[in-house]
């Protein structure tokens, strides 16, 4: 699936192209088996050569090229569309041609209104049950059928199975593959809709609605609001890419230091929130010094000889917390401490409670 939205021409192609290919194969099927079953009740009629030319004709070219005229068509859709109205003109046909035999006549109706609603609702399937009119009148006129065969014989019957049973179950098969696509594609887009496309970690939208769901709960919660030093630099030095790729390692540290329960994301730029559930604001400091350390002899990518060093605020929920903004405020004014006290340290409520050696090398 792409990540950036198609033009809508481009996208209705796609569309149009995508439906053709789906309706290729049952088409072929519904043409193979739904022709014996015409053929057996044709068998038995008095039929002129030319109906058994064009049933010959439709059975072995025109699934291909239905196919071939949608995929070059300058609307495949609309191609498509056309291609299911031609399915039901003919369908009518064969049923006057037929001479209205019940079983295989009833048979293909059903199936050529299967295949409108599977495309395009009621409203496809009565322009279907139109068109499929219109082809028995045009049947009638030219074929002149004889009394309607209500009960069918023996072989009418048995051709008639392959298309009853096989069709429904096709039919049937490629709806569920279509539901598992868009199912995943839903998923899929969830997925982007909370996930920074840089760092695969949770969008700052995202991880600020964790933490505002966070607030009610009765245990114990920290948030530490972490913001790279002098970042800027390693943009001017190094460039762009650099920076990025730094971020990079720097996301993917946090993921292996902090387990699934603690939720990460990208609060800004260089800037990260973690979301610690379940944690004392000692516990959190413990947890957030431990990573401090790890990032300090952590393989930085190339060209530089280290990791950034990092500036950290931490906030523990406290039943005094009115609302997650404030929340988020008290981990922003600690983290505004730790870079006014000198950067590379944690702060809590401001004051200052570690330091490491700043080198950005
Ligand atoms: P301080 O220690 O005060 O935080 O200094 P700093 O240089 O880290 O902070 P400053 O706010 O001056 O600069 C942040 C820089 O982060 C500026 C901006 O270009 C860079 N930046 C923000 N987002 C991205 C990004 O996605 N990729 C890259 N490569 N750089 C980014
Ligand atoms: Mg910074
Ligand atoms: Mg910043």
């Amino acid at each position: 699936m792409p990540d950036t939205p198609l033009d809508p021409v481009v996208e209705k192609r796609l569309r149009g192209t995508r439906l053709a290919k789906r309706i290729y194969a049952p088409r072929t099927l519904g043409l193979l088996v739904g022709g014996l079953c015409i053929g057996s009740a044709l068998h038995e009629l008095p039929t002129p050569p030319w109906v058994w030319t064009l049933w010959s004709l439709q059975i072995l070219f025109w699934s291909h090229l239905a196919y071939w005229r949608a995929r070059y068509h300058k609307s495949p859709y609309h191609a498509e569309r056309q291609n299911l109205g031609a399915d039901s003109l003919l369908g009518g046909f064969w049923v006057a041609a037929m001479h209205f035999n019940v079983l295989p006549s009833i048979v293909v109706v059903t199936m050529i209104c299967l295949d409108n609603i599977a495309v395009g609702g009621t409203r496809m399937a009565l322009r279907g049950l139109g068109l499929l009119a219109t082809g028995t009148l045009i049947g009638m006129w030219l074929i002149s059928p004889g009394f309607p065969n209500i009960v069918p014989s023996a072989t009418v019957l048995l051709c008639s199975l392959p298309m009853i049973i096989t069709y429904p179950l096709v039919i049937g098969y490629i709806t569920y593959l279509q539901a598992r696509r868009l199912s995943r594609q839903k998923t899929a887009l969830i997925e982007l809709s909370r996930s920074d496309g840089l760092t695969g970690l949770f969008n700052r939208r995202f991880w600020e609605d964790q933490v505002a769901a966070n607030l009610p709960t009765d245990s114990p919660a920290t948030i530490a609001l972490l913001d790279l030093d002098h970042f800027k630099r390693i943009n001017d030095e190094h460039g762009h890419g650099v920076g990025d790729q730094t971020l990079r390692t720097l996301s993917s540290l946090l993921r292996q230091s902090f387990g699934d329960d603690v939720l990460l994301g990208r609060y800004g730029g260089e800037e990260f929130g973690l979301l610690m559930p379940s944690t004392t604001l000692d516990q959190a400091w413990t947890a957030i010094q431990r990573f401090q350390q790890r990032l300090r002899h952590y393989p930085p990518p190339p060209p530089l000889s280290r990791m950034p060093t990092c500036s950290i605020g931490l906030a523990a929920k406290s039943p005094l917390t009115r609302n997650h903004e404030q929340w988020l405020l008290q981990a922003d004014q600690a983290l505004y401490s730790a870079k006014h006290a000198g950067r590379n340290r944690i702060c809590i409520d401001g004051a200052p409670t570690s330091q490491t050696t700043l080198d950005l090398g």
